[in-house]
């Protein structure tokens, strides 16, 4: 018997991954970030500009260039590997079959861990903000070594506006709802959860009481 495409390519029964035909009506699209969009990867990546820019002018410019490897091999460890483990495995965008994650932020990295269900725990919380203070902090020490106190400065007013613009547009919006950013109110977690059984069970036996 021939499985059907989109089962098979959604096997948690996810509705971020059923047809779009089947998001009719469904009033949490106005609320939710839901379904994978070109435009909110673009804005994820506008927003690390800042940061990521003038980090690796500052970074040369301090005479510390070559250790912008560190920080792309860091970035590409966290993204890949550690973020992904911590708090990208939890996501509905995880739960899609196949080995590339498709999602508004960490888009094209490969996938190396199963899908959880559950929520994170706090030893996965903690990590993942300890993981993020390293990537966005990395610059910091070659910058303030070489004297280039302006750049870090600069560096800190992206590092600022990058969370600015993430807890704003993306975290009050973001389906990985246990993520120690998210803000999204319960009662719209409820009703996605209510959407979502094989979410909604493993988040019950969690602790979590849909209302
Ligand atoms: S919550 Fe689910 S059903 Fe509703 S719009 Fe989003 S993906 Fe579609
Ligand atoms: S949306 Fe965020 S949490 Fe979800 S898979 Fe992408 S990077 Fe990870």
């Amino acid at each position: 018997m021939e499985t059907d495409p989109a089962e098979a390519r959604n096997p948690y029964g996810l509705c971020t991954w059923q047809p779009a035909s089947a998001c009719n009506g469904c009033s949490l699209s106005d609320d939710l970030d839901c379904r994978f969009k070109w435009g909110d990867l673009g804005y994820f990546m506008a927003t690390f500009m800042p940061v990521g820019i003038p980090g690796v002018i500052g970074m040369i410019r301090a005479g510390f260039g070559w250790y912008l490897l560190g920080w792309l091999g860091y970035a590409l460890f966290f993204f890949t590997v550690w973020e992904a483990r911590v708090l990208c495995s939890h996501c509905p965008y995880y739960a899609e079959a196949g080995a590339i994650l498709h999602c508004h932020a960490n888009h094209g990295t490969p996938k190396i861990w199963r899908y959880r269900p559950e929520p994170m725990s706090t030893a996965e919380k903690v990590q993942f903000l300890v993981g993020t203070a390293i990537l966005l902090g990395f610059p910091f020490p070659f910058l303030i070594l070489g004297g280039a106190f302006g750049m870090a400065l600069i560096v800190a007013a992206g590092v600022v506006s990058f969370i600015w613009s993430l807890k704003r547009q993306l975290c009050s919006r973001c389906v990985n709802f246990s993520c120690p950013l998210n803000s999204v109110p319960e009662e719209i977690v409820d009703e996605y959860l209510r959407r979502n059984p094989v979410m909604r069970e493993a988040w019950e036996k969690s602790g979590w009481v849909t209302g």
